[in-house]
């Protein structure tokens, strides 16, 4: 299972501001960023600030303020890269058996190009 929250996850040193990323968008309980590696035309990460493992850890510890303000916050970023028309894909890994490399918890939402079958 999912331990308790790493802060040296580099996820929490993107948010400590000790690591750089390509910030998106920004509000109090969420921060967008441009994936490192991405695998469509658009591929951003959207994370809550909170330290939050998996989605249950998310779902279970976090405030209505702050599950509502990131589920806005991915429907702001697709509308922000005009994806909503040409459509799109959010993915969450959580877990061992998703291959989650990060240890906290956040969606991919990619797009840009024809995705093809999730599963492939
Ligand atoms: P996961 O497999 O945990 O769902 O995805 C983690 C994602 O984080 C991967 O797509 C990977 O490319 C991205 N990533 C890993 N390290 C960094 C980093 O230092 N900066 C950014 N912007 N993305 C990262």
């Amino acid at each position: 299972g999912i331990g308790k929250y790493d802060p040296e996850n580099i996820f929490a040193k993107i948010l400590r501001g000790e690591i750089p990323c390509k910030k998106v968008f920004e509000n109090d309980y969420v921060l967008a960023f441009h994936d490192i590696a991405p695998k469509a035309p658009v591929h951003v990460l959207v994370i809550p600030k909170g330290p939050y493992v998996s989605f249950a850890d998310f779902t279970q510890r976090a405030s209505d303020k702050e599950i509502v303000g990131f589920n806005k916050a991915v429907g702001d970023v697709a509308r922000m890269f005009r994806l909503d028309e040409p459509g799109y894909r959010m993915i969450g890994n959580v877990g061992q058996d998703s291959g989650q490399e990060v240890p906290h918890f956040h969606v991919h939402i990619l797009g840009g190009r024809p995705l093809g079958p999730m599963l492939a």
